[in-house]
């Protein structure tokens, strides 16, 4: 997609998530759509730093770099909410482009993309983008909603499950 897109849905993204996190409404929704919406627009701008340089679609369009940035803030302790940018970009030229992405690079040079999607200068790519976008937050309203409802309190203890199989 082209950067005016990744830039609207990262910012409508981190508007929603923003609302979704404080739906209390005020000064503190506004806090954390600014808080959330900042970083999300930096990530979503990262991966096409590859048109400049390295090779477009792979160079910065792989899950290494996805996995980089889920663990920076581990590690350093700044950085957060970017890896969310980051996924929605990939999400954005996967599903809403017809070219897809080099995921495994440098491993695979292949391009993983769904068989849906509009060319990047299409009339209807922006239509494409708001509607992923609000798929995007309908799945991110679910997942806020599930951990609230404590529907994914099993998944640490089946990770010791696994672990302990394993004997690790
Ligand atoms: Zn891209």
């Amino acid at each position: 997609m082209n950067k005016r897109d990744h830039v609207m849905n990262a910012v409508l993204v981190g508007i929603g998530l923003g609302a979704l996190v404080e739906p209390t409404g005020g000064e503190t929704m506004a806090e954390a759509i600014l808080m959330i919406s900042v970083p999300v627009l930096l990530g979503a701008l990262v991966p096409d730093i590859d048109t400049v340089m390295g090779d477009h679609r792979k160079t910065f369009h792989n899950l290494p770099l996805l996995v980089g940035f889920v663990a920076f803030p581990y590690t350093f302790g700044n950085l957060q909410y970017v890896w969310i940018g980051i996924v929605t970009h990939y999400v954005l030229d996967v599903a809403g482009n017809t070219r897809g992405i080099a995921l495994f690079y440098p491993l695979l040079d292949r391009e993983y993309g769904l068989p849906i999607g509009v060319p990047a200068n299409s009339r209807v790519a922006d239509v494409v983008t708001l509607l992923i976008t609000g798929a995007e937050l309908a799945l991110a309203a679910a997942i806020l909603h599930g951990m609230d409802a404590g529907w994914f309190q099993s998944i640490p203890s089946a990770v010791d499950g696994v672990q302990s199989a394993l004997g690790v």
